[in-house]
Parts: structure tokens; sequence; C-alpha cells
């Protein structure tokens, strides 16, 4: 087995700083150079889960881990085993950065700064002697004999690199890939994901910063169902519930421009004939009040009463005076209430890009790519992304550490 002697990683994002780091701890030898294109590094790290960086998710049941990430789910689940949530867990307590899980399942640093993971992975690399090259923009990379040349912005050329880890983040834009199609690998044309709704023709908005903790919402003509808790916002539809459909559906609603209809079942439960009972109860037990101000279900009072002039319940109608065919209709309309959404909106607490050097390209037990020998990736230049939640940094981190192994 040859000696690992120089390794470039491109990009110094959470992917290349572990990369990097891990090319050290395998490979104590070996000098590693990261090259940044910015005059700053980590700046996702930074800005990340609202400034307080959402580390990774406390699931560390790998097979539903994977469930998060609807592309690259299933090859991950491999990387997972190698370097899964406990492992980054683990990484950063031992270099004492203590971690905490919110109920959501989200971790952040007990810090809730993401300075301290900025600092952790700086200082890790100082130690580990890991030289960083600020505004070097690779341009291209070549193979010259075993040794692969890079070619940056300002038309240096370095040609004595072993290996060469790419980790040079997603971007919404082709051109962002071109230098890695350019030698030959496979671009899946990258695209926004993890975006909120527009919805300037929607009444709904007038409730902006209303919240709904449980709902059910399905993009009509589509298999996307999601649940979870829905916030209305002055533009649309945002929370937890909307982001996870716009990460599940982002080709498929890219390539509806944007524009579909929704339905959200408000209720959460389908049983309607269950749902039907319980209003007859209800409507008997307060006959005598109007409905727009006796509210049967949890949700807050004040989308109650949208829903019920929506569906055209006079305002003086009593519970009394509704009748089962009204009720039922209403049941109908409570659980396929529908809207129509136009547009996105960036989702600022974190947005990524599905798309990027297709999977195919890549060997999943090492990242190298089969494509070029000493050639790795690791991070969102993959075709890999995920929900909410964490999962976006873990992939970082796990095809990092599996990448710079340079198995
Ligand atoms: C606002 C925001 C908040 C987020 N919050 C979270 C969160 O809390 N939790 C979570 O899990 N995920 C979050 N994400 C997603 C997460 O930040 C990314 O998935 C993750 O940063 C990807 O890491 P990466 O190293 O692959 O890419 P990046 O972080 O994008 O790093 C790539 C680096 O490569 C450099 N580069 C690019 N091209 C070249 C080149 N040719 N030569 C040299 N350098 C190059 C770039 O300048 C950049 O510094 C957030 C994203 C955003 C935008």
């Amino acid at each position: 087995m040859s000696v690992v002697k120089n390794v470039a990683v491109v990009g110094g994002g959470a992917a290349g700083f572990f990369a990097a780091i891990s090319v050290k701890t395998h490979h104590p030898l070996a000098t590693v150079t990261l090259f940044e294109k910015s005059s700053k590094v980590l700046t996702k790290v930074k800005v990340s889960g609202g400034g307080r960086c959402n580390v990774t998710n406390a699931n560390n049941d790998i097979a539903s881990l994977c469930n998060a990430y609807p592309r690259g789910g299933k090859e991950l689940k491999n990387i997972f085993y190698r370097f899964g949530p406990q492992d980054t867990k683990n990484w950063f307590k031992d270099r004492e950065v203590s971690l905490k899980a919110e109920p959501d399942g989200r971790v952040f640093p007990v810090s809730n700064n993401s300075q301290t993971i900025i600092d952790c992975l700086m200082e890790e690399c100082e130690k580990k002697e890991i030289s960083i090259k600020y505004k070097k923009s690779i341009k291209s990379l070549k193979k010259i004999q075993s040794k692969w040349a890079l070619s940056f912005n300002d038309s240096h050329i370095t040609n004595h690199y072993d290996s060469v880890i790419i980790a040079s983040g997603g971007s919404p834009k082709l051109k962002g890939f071109e230098w890695l199609k350019n030698i030959g690998h496979s671009i899946i044309t990258p695209i926004p994901s993890l975006f909120t709704f527009n919805m300037p023709n929607e009444s709904i908005i007038d409730l902006m910063g209303l919240v709904v903790k449980d709902v059910k919402i399905k993009i009509s003509g589509t298999k996307i169902e999601t649940i979870g808790p829905v916030l209305i916002t002055h533009w649309g539809m945002s929370g937890p519930v909307i982001l996870k459909a716009s990460s599940i559906g982002a080709r498929d609603l890219f390539e509806r421009d944007y524009c579909f209809n929704i339905e959200i079942n408000w209720l959460l439960e389908s049983n309607t004939e269950l749902l039907y009972k319980k209003l007859e109860e209800f409507s008997s037990s307060f006959s005598k009040k109007t409905v727009i101000n006796q509210n049967p279900f949890q949700f807050p009072n004040r989308l109650w009463q949208f829903l019920v002039r929506k569906f055209g319940v006079p305002t003086n109608k009593k519970w009394g005076e509704l009748g089962k065919k009204k009720m039922r209709h209403l049941i109908e309309l409570f659980t396929k209430d529908s809207y129509s959404v136009s547009g996105k909106t960036t989702f600022k607490e974190e947005f990524v890009t599905c798309g990027g050097v297709a999977l195919s390209n890549i060997n999943i037990n090492t990242m190298e790519s089969k494509i070029h020998s000493n050639l790795y990736f690791a991070g969102e230049v993959l075709n890999i992304d995920a929900i909410t939640g964490g999962y976006n940094f873990q992939a970082a981190w796990s095809t990092g550490f599996v990448a710079g192994k340079l198995e």
C-alpha cells in the first residue's frame, strides 16, 4: 500500500473540515491542504439553525434516520453504520463540546451558539496541522500520471496531490458543477429544496403568526403527504409540515413551476364516521350556542372562525340548527380544505440543494469516484439532501469522515 503524502480538500464547509480532519486521523503523516474559494470558512455553520447550529439529530436508529433524506437515504445507510449521529455526538463530546437534544430531536450545542462548533473544528485543524488556503477557487482538476493537478482562479496550478476530496457544497446553478462534469461526472440538475409556500390569493394569510400543532397536508396530483405543525405567515404557509413537503416534492414542485394545490386535513383524523359522531355529540351538548363561537376541535379559535366563515356557515347559525347533512359536509371540508400555492419563499433558517454529483458515480463504501481513482466526494456537492432537523449536517459529517479515510 502506498503511503499517502499530499491531500487536497476543496471547500471549507462542514464536509471539507470533517474530511480534512479525518484524513489526518487515519493518515497522520499526510500533508493536508484545504482550499476555500472565499475569505471565510464554515460560513453556513455560522448562520445555521438561526445561529445555533443544529448539528445533528437525536435519532440513532439508522433505518428511520434514512427516511429523512429524500435524496441519498438508501446510500447513506451504509455510511451511517460507519459514522452516524451517535458518532457525531461522541466526536464533539470528546472535544468538550456539550450538545443537547430538543424535544423534536434537533441537537444543538448547549451554548446555543454555532461559534462553539466553528471553534472546535478550527482548533482540531490547527492541532492536526491542516493548512487552510483562502481565496483559492478551484476551476479545474486533471490527473497527470498518478498525481492530481489543480487549477485555481488566480491561474495558479499545483500538480502534486495524491488524493483530492471535493466538498464544494451545493449550488442552485448547474454552472457551479461544470468543472466536475468536465471530468466525466454526471450532474443531477440542481434545484432548491426546503422552502415555504406562497399563497398570495388565499385570505388565510390574514391569520399570520398562527400555529396549528398537527395537520396533514397532501399535494394534489402527487403522492406527497406530510404531517406536522403548520405556521401561517404573511405570504402563505411554513412550518415543519410544509418544509418536509417541499423537500420530498422538490423536483415535482419545480416541474410544476411551484404552482399547485394543497389539501389540508386540519383534524389529522381521517375516519370521517368517527369525526361525524363526535360532532353530533357536540352539537347536542351545545345546541343553543352559535357554531362560530363554540369550537369543537383542539385547534385555535381564530382558525375555527376563519374556516366556519370560509365554509359558508352563517354567523348566527346555532349548533342545534346545523343538521346532519351540513355536519357531514363540514367534516368533509375540514379534512380536505383546499388552497392554491403559487410560488415559493426560501426558508432562511436552512435551505439546501436537491441535485448535484450523481450517487451512481460514487463508490458509497468509500466515497471515491467511480470515474477517477483517488478522487473523493463529501457533503452537499453530492445528490444528497434532507428535511430540516440536523440531517443535512449529519450527511456532511458522515460522508466527510468516510471520504477522509481515503480507502
Ligand atoms: C441558512 C442555512 C442554515 C442551515 N442550517 C442547518 C442546520 O441547522 N442543520 C443542518 O443540518 N443543516 C443546515 N443547513 C444545511 C447545511 O448548512 C449544509 O447542508 C452543509 O453546510 C453542507 O456542507 P458542505 O460542506 O457540503 O457545503 P458548504 O457548507 O456549502 O461548504 C462548501 C464550501 O466550499 C467552498 N467552495 C465551493 N466551490 C469551491 C471551489 N471551486 N474551490 C474552493 N472552494 C469552493 C464554498 O465557498 C464553501 O465554503 C443550513 C443551510 C443554510 C443555507
